[in-house]
Formats: structure tokens, sequence, C-alpha cells
């Protein structure tokens, strides 16, 4: 308001003298990414506990998309889509050793060529790295971790000189948050994009006590519960049986992690609602993937392009706004996301950009979307092959195909859950048929661009998110 104002009286006094810089009245953009996190273990969308009461709060003055898809079902390719507005076989950051494609325009660099500051912070230390590309058009960036004595937090053990280790585990939202503030407060100049990617509900899953109690009820927990990486690979690959309760004790520490999360995002709109900032910030949280819990016979993530995979959170908060509390039915996917953030901030979208813009290309354009899982050896051959190998949602139809070309068509209108694929795809229009053909014959593997063979770094990478034994 305050802005406003000030802009107001620049416009109609032009003549008067005045020291001060024009103020720039375009919103600060916030966007936050929570690694690993489903949909529907949230309360806005529907689920019976109460992990998530922050971003429950934004998404009721916000606007809320029930039915928003990753376009992966891993971190890389998930989060080159985000920051791109290009499927994955587009952005080729589709595999552990693959580059973000650098000739494609990111939303970060859009938004700094047009005057913003711009600021990453990421505990994707593995994926989510200037190594792969991910840090171009942040003017402060930063990937890090944190070395780590408990054996059950470590997620990355490197061997930095031959036969010494050092023991890292990804930095929780307290040390994200710290690192996004002391970048904040180096400079005043507004407006500001700010990108945060949390860790919390990856694996290995380490809740606090406190956080696992208000999962858990009134019960005391067992003291010092986890699951580690290795335990939760050992069940994706078969080698460890779980049965109901195991399978609600693992759910009960992921759910602990949504609620830690989610308490960091608290503290972090507090530190910027203390710096004034809220009303004229726009805020989107959004994760990259989901996590499996046996739906499908599957666990973990990475490995099918299920529901449970694929299903994330995308929820705009507008305090600018007063249209909020909207929850809207369209199929939307993270190619979406940077499309949107730049229309909100008045920056046009750079050819190529897939996305739309969300909330003010009203009333919005279906896309068909698309999820696409690669040949990725290292991470097959570790942990077990991906017989899904893209899928195409027309909605309300979502086909999932497989590598030999099978295919499984669901109602996501009516069957969310895939629990029952159409019989033949009966019913089903016969131009989705001919998208998926098409899809088929689009989605060869890519060239290769900017592949390395692994270093021992990468490999120890791999190993600490659990991808290798
Ligand atoms: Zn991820």
């Amino acid at each position: 308001m305050v802005r406003s104002a000030a802009l107001l009286l620049l416009a109609l006094a032009p003549a008067l003298a005045c020291d001060q810089p024009p103020v720039d009245p375009r919103p600060n953009l916030l966007l936050i990414l929570v690694d690993n996190l489903r949909a529907d273990h949230l309360g806005l969308y529907g689920y019976g506990r109460d992990t998530s009461p922050q971003i429950d709060r934004l998404g009721a003055s916000g606007v809320v998309f029930e039915n928003a898809s990753a376009t992966s079902s891993w971190t890389k390719p998930s989060v080159a889509s985000l920051f791109t507005s290009r499927d994955p076989s587009e952005h080729n950051a589709v595999s552990f050793a693959r580059h973000l494609d650098p000739e494609l325009p990111t939303l970060a660099e859009s938004l700094r060529d047009a005057g913003y500051r711009t600021i990453g912070v990421t505990a994707n230390f593995v994926h989510v790295n200037e190594r792969w590309g991910f840090d171009r058009g942040f003017e402060s960036w930063n990937s890090f971790s944190v070395e780590v004595d408990d054996e059950a937090e470590v997620m990355w053990r490197y061997e930095h000189q031959p036969g010494a280790f050092v023991s890292l585990r990804a930095p929780n939202a307290a040390e994200v948050n710290k690192e996004v503030l002391e970048r904040l407060d180096a400079s005043d100049a507004s407006p500001v994009f700010l990108y945060v990617h949390y860790m919390e509900p990856h694996s290995p899953y380490t809740p606090s006590p406190q956080h696992l109690k208000e999962m858990v009820g009134t019960e005391q927990p067992e003291a010092g519960a986890f699951a580690t990486n290795d335990l939760l690979v050992q069940i994706a690959r078969g080698e460890v049986a779980v049965d109901d309760a195991q399978r609600q004790w693992l759910i009960d520490l992921y759910d602990a992690e949504i609620r830690a999360v989610d308490a960091g995002i608290g503290e972090l709109l507090a530190e910027l609602r203390r710096r004034e900032m809220l009303a004229n910030t726009v805020i989107a949280v959004v994760s990259d993937h989901g996590e499996e819990f046996g739906e499908h016979g599957g666990w973990f993530h990475a490995l099918t392009l299920h529901h449970e995979s694929l299903a994330v959170p995308v929820v705009f908060h507008d305090a600018r706004s007063s249209g909020g509390g909207q929850r809207l039915r369209e199929a939307v996917d993270l190619v979406d996301v940077p499309t949107t953030l730049l229309a909100l901030a008045g920056v046009a979208k750079p050819a190529g950009m897939r996305g739309r813009a969300l909330l003010t290309d009203r009333p919005l354009a279906p896309r068909d979307l698309v999820a696409e899982l690669h040949e990725d050896p290292k991470i097959e051959e570790h942990i077990r092959p991906r017989r899904h190998r893209f899928a195409l949602t027309r909605w309300p139809w979502k086909a999932i195909v497989d590598r030999d070309r099978t295919r499984r068509v669901y109602r996501a209108d009516r069957d969310a859950a895939e629990a029952a694929p159409m019989a033949d795809a009966g019913g089903s229009p016969d131009a989705l048929s001919g998208a998926i053909d098409a899809l088929a014959a689009r989605l060869v593997e890519p060239e290769t661009r900017d592949a390395e063979p692994l270093d021992s770094d990468a490999v120890d990478g791999l190993r600490a998110l659990g991808y290798v034994e």
C-alpha cells in the first residue's frame, strides 16, 4: 500500500524533485518446493491428519489446484521442468548424469533479466545443484549439506581422501531458512525472487520426537524412531517385506516430516512478515514428486508414474488479491508454474516455454500433461527396473504407457487412486489413443547431450539419496 502510494505520487507529480529512486511495485515471488511431498498427505488435499496447518492456511486464502502433477517421479527431471517450463525429454535433465540443457531459458534468468533479484537455496544438494546447471539465473545461490555423526541421518558418505570419509545430511528447514534470510538481508533491492527447496519428507525419515508425537497422538513415541534410505531401498527392491503395522509406522514417520517442514515454512513466512515483505509477495508451494507406500506394490519413488508418485500440491497465495479461497479442478503440472509466476510479475514468457498462466489466462485452455521416466542404469540396476515409460493426461483420462508400449487408461476424475484401469480403455476417446501413439513416437531417448561418465562424486551422491546400494 505504501509502495503503491509512493508510485502514484511520482506519477502524478513528475515535476517534483525527488532524490528517492522510484519503488518497483512488482511483487516478490517466493517459490517453495518441498521434496517428495504427496498432495494427498496434506490437510488441504483432504488428508485426515493435521500435517500441514501452515500450507493449509495459504491454500484457504489462495488458489489450490486439486489435480496437479509432476513431470516425473524423481527430483531432477521434475525440478528442471519447474525451472524451464518444458517436458523432461526437452530439457535433457532426465538421468543422473545429464545436465539441464544450457540453451533453455529458465525462470530465474527471465526474472533476473527483468530486474528481479534472484536467490536460490536448495537442500537437495545431490540433484538440484550447480553441477547439473540448476543455479543458472540465480545471482545468489546455495546448494549445501551438513556434516553429521548420527548414522540415521546420513545421506552422503563422501571419501574426500583415500580412506577418509565425511558423512553428510541434507540441511533441515531451519538451516535452509537461515541461509535464505542471510542472502535476502544482504541487500534491500526489490523485487526479489526466492526459490526455497526443503528436504524433510525425503528419506531418511528422521522426524523429531515432538513432530512424531503430534502425528501419532498423545502416547510418547519411541525415542529415536527413524527409517534410513537403505531400509526404503531394501523395501523397494523386495528384500524387506512390510506388514500393515510396519507400513503405518513408515507413514507415521513420513507424516511427521511433513509436519516438520510445514512448521519450517511457517517460520520463514513469519520472518518475511517481520520484514514487511509478505503483503507484496506471491507465494507458490509445490513438490517435485510423491512417495509410494505399496499402493501398486511399489515403494520409494523414481520408479513408477502412478498417482502416488505424481500427484503433488500446487498452491498459489497472492496477498494483494482478494479473490482467494479458490479450488480449481483443471489438470495442471509443474510446467505451468513458472509461466504463472512470470505472468504475475508482468514478465514476458520466453519463446518455447510451454506452460500456461494459471491465474491470469482464464478460462484456462486445456493442455495434455506428460510425465516421463527415462533409462537410467545407475538407478535401475540398484533399485529395480522401471517398467513405466510415460504418462499422458488428457483430462479426465490418464494413460500410463510401459516401455513395451503396454498401456493402461484410467478415468482420473472417478478413480484418482488408479485402482482399476478401464477394460481395453473402453469409453476413452479415439483421439487419446492417437495422442499416445504420437507421444510414444516422439519420446525416444534424448541424444546424449552433456552426458558424462559418472565419477565417484556423482555415484556417492546417488548412494546418498538411496538410489545406489
Ligand atoms: Zn525429489
